[in-house]
């Protein structure tokens, strides 16, 4: 394969990915269009949307804002978003939730719009809650229903069917309720690793539940066809199973329902169930939601944030977001109609560990958690602000007037939600910083380049920083020869304390600080945050155990954990592709 020529200062890792799957190809699959072509195409097609609001908008002006704004690698919009924009698909969205009820007919016109979706790059999130449990009745065979993990099989046979001729793999995320009859055979069936290879899972745990586990009490599981009771278990058994499988396996994750509920803008268009694969966005039934990324390593001038230049990049981008609902090409009716009743979209960030680097601020003190909510608080702020803005303008979402935006200080509002803190796992190799809000994976790795060759590498602020310090060449390829042998600059002893301190990568940190980090984001994040919450290998089921507790205590509306080394590379482990 030919890179493509660029003039853009993009990685050599990033040319790859963009010539494999972003860029638009002939029939041999050689790309016909250059990086600076796909930025084009893309800022040109979400520009015209403008014209809907105003014919005489002066959309040459805008379109050049926004190419900007992408070829500055500033902020990124969502994979399908540079993948479809002014193309045939025209699907632009990452995220979508649908509707899986308890008949044969939903389940098969869902698997269809799946199908759909993951043609055109989209990931596809359900709660299977309302499927009656494996061996109740089916009155019109007279038969027994084999329940919801057999469906979320079917489903997961059709993602593996159809993965071969999409834009890419598809991405599933499957949850059930706590109090379904068929939990333990949920919790329990990634085990195995040949099943549901295309999902990551996740248990929808209650307050109800967290309650009785706290208590120690026994907890009902319900039948969802007739709300009847069909047994009683005890809580901290179910819990114990839940935990030990997180910590094999890495799945499930838990997502918490009725904290993710009650921050719900919209409860009267109905009760969120299920998030997106990654988990960091909530949806309702038939919503989807199109996410993008501000690379916050850009935004660190002599020391400081950049905030002038923050706050421009927050209101341009939020433009954007709204502008790529409009010109959105739907998979079906019924999503588009949900998705503009409510208009989420979701801005996030990228690049954050990298921007601690140039901030001289570890990833693990307090001084990070500082700086995460600072930022945070910030854009989540501006996006509001330009929420209201664009409102004024364009009206306010459909649903606004019965939403919780409906209040004095709050006229204005044009997205029900505006923030999301997303994996970034494509558009962060793009952009050449660090994924979401995620520390370094490591500071020395080994890549194989095009011709099959393999390179050793630093990183490059890692290698910055020991030029800085007087090191020599010769010096500086024994400590990336030590590094890649001891996986970490934790115990090579030529390293100066401060930057062991500063480089520190995904495992040297610990769980804790892990969540806190999450935490921090969280408490400023409309929807929710897509982060890994790291292990040694050697950790117990009693650590993980205690991150879960402290998740819904720190008020988080999700965790995922990965134990080092407790699965294979996975679908959704995004941080190492390309
Ligand atoms: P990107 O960097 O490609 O824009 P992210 O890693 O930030 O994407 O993931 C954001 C969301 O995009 C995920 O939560 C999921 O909904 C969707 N997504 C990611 N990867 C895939 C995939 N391979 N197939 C389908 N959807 C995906």
């Amino acid at each position: 394969m030919e890179l493509p020529e660029t003039k853009l200062p993009l990685t050599e890792n990033a040319l790859i990915v963009l010539a494999k799957r972003y860029l638009k190809r002939d029939e041999k699959g050689n790309p016909v269009e250059t990086p600076e072509e796909m930025f084009r195409r893309v800022a040109r097609t979400i520009a015209a949307a403008d014209l809907i609001y105003n014919p005489q908008a002066d959309i040459k002006e805008t379109e050049e804002k926004f190419y900007q704004l992408m070829t500055s690698l500033s902020f990124l919009p969502n994979s399908p978003t540079l993948m479809n924009a002014g193309r045939e698909l025209g699907q632009l969205s990452a995220c979508f939730v649908l509707p899986v009820e308890d008949s044969l007919v939903s389940i098969f016109e869902t698997l269809k719009y799946t199908a759909l979706i993951h043609q055109s790059g989209g990931g596809t999130g359900f709660s299977f809650s309302r499927l009656r449990p494996k061996g109740d009745i089916v009155r019109s065979t007279h038969g027994v229903s084999s329940g919801p993990v057999s469906f979320m099989l079917v489903y997961d046979a059709a993602t593996e069917a159809i993965k071969q001729g999409g834009t890419r793999r598809g991405a599933n995320m499957g949850i059930l309720r706590i109090d379904h009859p068929d939990i333990e055979e949920f919790i329990t069936v990634k085990r195995d690793l040949t099943k549901l290879t295309n999902f990551n899972i996740s248990v929808a745990i209650t307050d109800d539940f967290m309650k009785a586990l706290k208590n120690k009490e026994s907890f009902a599981l319900i039948n969802p066809r007739n709300g009847k009771v069909v047994r009683q278990v005890s809580a901290e058994e179910l819990f114990d199973l839940l935990v030990e499988n997180a910590w094999f396996r890495g799945d499930p994750g838990v997502i918490f329902i009725d904290t993710i509920n009650a921050k719900n803008p919209t409860p009267h268009l109905g009760q969120i169930e299920a998030t997106n694969p990654c988990g960091e966005q909530p949806l309702l039934p038939f919503e989807s939601c199109n996410l993008g990324s501000i690379n916050l390593s850009l935004f660190v001038k002599d020391n400081f944030v950049d905030w002038d230049k923050l706050k421009e990049t927050v209101h341009l981008a939020v433009h954007f977001l709204d502008n790529v609902i409009d010109v959105n090409r739907f998979p079906i009716p019924q999503i588009e109609e949900m998705t503009k009743k409510t208009r989420k979209i979701g801005l996030g960030v990228m690049g954050f560990a990298d921007m601690l680097i140039k901030l001289g601020i570890p990833y693990n003190s307090d001084k990070a958690i500082d700086i995460a909510e600072e930022i945070m608080a910030f854009i989540t702020r501006e996006s509001v602000k330009k929420s209201a803005e664009l409102a004024r303008v364009r009206g306010n979402f459909p649903a606004y007037k019965r939403s919780i935006w409906n209040s004095p200080d709050t006229p204005f509002m044009r997205n029900a939600t505006t923030t999301t803190i997303a994996p970034t796992g494509s558009i962060s190799i793009i952009a050449g910083c660090s994924s979401g809000i995620e520390p370094l994976f490591a500071v020395a790795y080994t890549r194989r380049v095009l011709d099959g060759t393999e390179l050793k590498e630093l990183h490059p602020l890692f290698l910055q920083a020991l030029k800085e310090k007087g090191f020599s060449a010769e010096k500086i390829k024994e400590i990336l020869n030590k590094t890649l042998r001891q996986g970490s600059i934790q115990k090579v002893e030529e390293i100066p304390e401060d930057l062991k301190r500063l480089f520190v990568t995904a495992f040297d940190i610990t769980p804790e600080e892990h969540l806190k980090i999450q935490a921090a984001f969280q408490r400023h994040v409309h929807n929710a945050v897509s982060k890994t919450i790291n292990f040694p290998e050697s950790a117990t089921k009693e650590d993980v155990r205690k991150v879960y507790m402290l998740a819904y205590e720190l008020g988080l509306k999700g965790v995922t954990v990965y134990r080092y080394g407790s699965r294979p590379r996975q679908v959704l482990e995004l941080k190492r592709e390309g």
